[in-house]
């Protein structure tokens, strides 16, 4: 596999980065994860668009212009062969004597990666995934896509430890999100998700996923709901890159709808995946 590090095409064995990268010893960076369907990418300008908006919330210079980054992005697919998968990208503030302060004289690292992944044909898809709710211990600036991904990481775990697939987070009663992916739940014929703000990361495919909704005479609500809410709810689903949307089929245990996948996700689903192949680049 071919990996891009600060300029270079090299091979897995030699993609390597400094011990003093404020990526790791300070989470200091960002990231996105843009989907790959039939060799194409899916949504580029929305990801290159949220990583510049990351990027200038941290004050952190780009390294890349988003026609630079383009090049790159397939560049990669097509030396790796990738026909459906991801591109994995990230940039720190680079390399500095460890100090809290940002450095004054550090160049910004980048670097890429692809990954070959079935995604369309997922059995969680198919059978819809399990939800546990868990309190929303992360900080508050989740708007920014850093790579400080450990609580939900831990979430994660907790979830599987309690038998379910996934956690949605909760935060003042209401949910937040899931760990990497965007809530919904779905009242007689509304589609409901939390409005954008800092509580939660602003999805590529919730705003695709919203729009095809609207083009598609569903009606939305951006707003906050409650864990009881969900549970009663008539169906849930998620969004996210590398899983479209993808069905709630429980939540805390109570099964929602007749708990199986519900079909406004089944058509958004398949609406977004064949959008998503006609816009692909
Ligand atoms: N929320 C969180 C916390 C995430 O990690 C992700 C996935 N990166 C999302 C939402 C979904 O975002 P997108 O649709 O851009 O993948």
């Amino acid at each position: 596999r071919i990996c891009y590090v600060n300029g270079d095409y090299v091979a897995e064995e030699d993609a390597k980065i400094s011990v003093f990268d404020r990526g790791f010893l300070f989470a200091d960076g960002v990231y996105e994860v843009t989907s790959v369907l039939g060799g194409k990418l899916i949504d580029f300008d929305g990801h290159a668009t949220r990583l510049s908006r990351s990027l200038s919330e941290l004050a952190m210079p780009s390294p890349v212009t988003r026609d630079e980054l383009l090049d790159i992005h397939r560049e990669l697919v097509t030396r790796n062969g990738i026909e459906e998968g991801l591109v994995y990208l990230q940039i720190t503030r680079g390399a500095a004597d460890r100090d809290f302060a940002y450095p004054t004289d550090a160049a910004p690292g980048i670097v890429l990666f692809t990954q070959t992944k079935t995604l369309i044909e997922s059995p969680a898809a198919r059978a819809g995934i399990r939800i546990v709710s868990l309190p929303d211990a992360r900080w508050g600036r989740r708007d920014i896509k850093t790579v400080q991904l450990l609580y939900p990481s831990m979430a994660k775990m907790e979830a599987k430890a309690q038998g379910a697939d996934d956690a949605w987070m909760v935060e003042d009663g209401h949910v937040t999100e899931g760990t990497s992916n965007n809530a919904y739940i779905v009242k007689g014929s509304t589609i409901v998700t939390r409005q954008l703000g800092t509580e939660i990361l602003a999805g590529i495919t919730r705003n695709a996923v919203l729009r095809f909704a609207r083009e598609a005479q569903m009606k939305v609500e951006e707003r906050a709901f409650t864990v009881e809410e969900a549970e009663s709810a008539d169906e849930a689903f998620v969004t996210s890159a590398t899983t479209f949307v993808q069905p709630v089929v429980s939540i805390n245990g109570s099964e929602i709808g007749d708990g199986t996948p519900g079909p406004v996700a089944r058509r958004l689903r398949e609406i977004y995946i064949e959008e998503s192949r006609k816009a692909g680049i």
